[in-house]
This record gives C-alpha cells, structure tokens and sequence, in this order.
C-alpha cells in the first residue's frame, strides 16, 4: 500500500527592490518567490518537482517566471528544506517503485475527472476539498464527498456530505465502506454551484477525483 502525497508551497525568499509594476503602473517592492511541489511517500521521503522561481510585485502578485539555473547559482544556500530536498537518495529504488505507482493512478483519475466533469450526471460522486468554498474554513484541507442531485442548464445541484477529512482518503474510505447510504450522511439541504464555480474548483485543484457508479439508470 502507497501513500502518496503532494502538496504546492510557495516561498518568499525576501525583497529584490522596487521597480514599476506593469500591472500596477506604480513603482512597487518585488520579491523573489519560490514555487514548488514537495511530493512525499509515506510522509518521510520527500523529493521536489515543478520547481520555479519568479520575481513577483508583493501588491499584485504578478511578475516574471525566472530561469532556476541562473537564480540558484545566485542564492547563498538552497531555500528548499533539505529534508523535503534530498532524503530521497535513501531509497531511490523504492521510490521509483512508487512513482510509477502514482504516475498510473494520477492519470487514470485525471482523464476519468476530465470527462466526469464536462458530462455531470446524476449519482457522479466528487471528493472536493470545499475549504475553498468557505468564508472562514476551520481548515484549508476540508475533503468531503458531493454527489450530484441534478444538474441544471447553468449548474449542478449536489447533496454534500456532513463529514469532512483532512485528505482524499477519508472519502475514499467512506465509499468503499458503502457509508454513503447511511442516513444522515448528506445533508439534507442541496448546494447548487455554478458551471464557473466547479471550473474555479477544478482550476484551484480542489477536486480530487470524481467517481461514475457503473451500470443503468444512471446518467439519463
Ligand atoms: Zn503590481
């Protein structure tokens, strides 16, 4: 059994001077920031991909991508933490166990979301990270099931689930375990969200996978 783990963290590695801001059309402060994905397996070994560096108006936040070479040839000490860095060297072979894994399981639930999502149909079961959705979220990671109800001419009415978790799996689990059925497990007040909100969602990664029960009856 893997767990595979992925997370984006952004890094303000301080203040590059003022310059006009394109954006602003004001003179503004520009930081150096720091992008990057720390993936881990099993919580302990932590490697890092989509690596990129950018130069950023702290007001705005718009600014130029940077090249990675040419910065970090600058940068008196690598700004990543280097466990998150390099204790993957520990089990490299292992670990490309595990990312041919993940590779395999992240494409096949990326291509079956991106279809589930432009064809919604009835009984489709969404495992979102609603955090996002919320004025003020006790969490930023509030994973929970939304199972289409409806869906309408401008968006898609969804029974949402009453628990939430700090990961996909919790709802995973919750499928498997046939919970869903349970009484109480939805509430009983639908949501309705526009087709721009899901698309918000979906671009904001919040949806982690989206789930078609097989057979008739469904879909019509
Ligand atoms: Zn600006």
């Amino acid at each position: 059994m893997f767990i595979w783990g992925a997370k984006g963290v952004v890094a303000d590695l301080g203040h590059q001077g003022d310059r006009p801001c394109p954006t602003c059309e004001k003179e503004r402060p520009f930081h150096l920031m720091l992008q990057y994905t720390a993936r881990h397996f099993w919580y302990v070994f932590k490697w890092v991909t989509g690596k990129q560096y950018a130069s950023v108006c702290a007001v705005c936040q718009r600014g130029q991508r940077l090249d990675t070479k040419t910065i970090e040839a600058k940068l008196p000490k690598p700004p990543i933490p280097f466990a998150t860095r390099g204790s993957w060297m520990i089990l490299v072979g292992l670990l490309a166990i595990a990312a041919v894994f993940g590779v395999i399981d992240d494409t096949s639930r990326s291509s079956s979301r991106e279809t589930y999502l432009a064809t919604p149909a009835k009984g489709d079961r969404y495992v979102v990270n609603v955090a996002g959705l919320m004025q003020s979220p006790q969490s930023k990671y509030l994973y929970t099931i939304l199972r289409v109800r409806e869906v309408k001419a401008d968006g898609v009415e969804f029974d949402a689930a009453t628990w939430f978790y700090p990961g996909a799996s919790g709802p995973n689990k919750d499928m498997r375990d046939g919970k869903l059925d349970q009484p109480g497990y939805f509430s009983p007040t639908p949501i309705v969200l526009s087709r721009d909100k899901i698309a918000r969602l979906h671009a904001d990664h919040a949806i982690h996978s989206i789930d078609r029960a097989p057979g008739p009856g469904l879909g019509s």
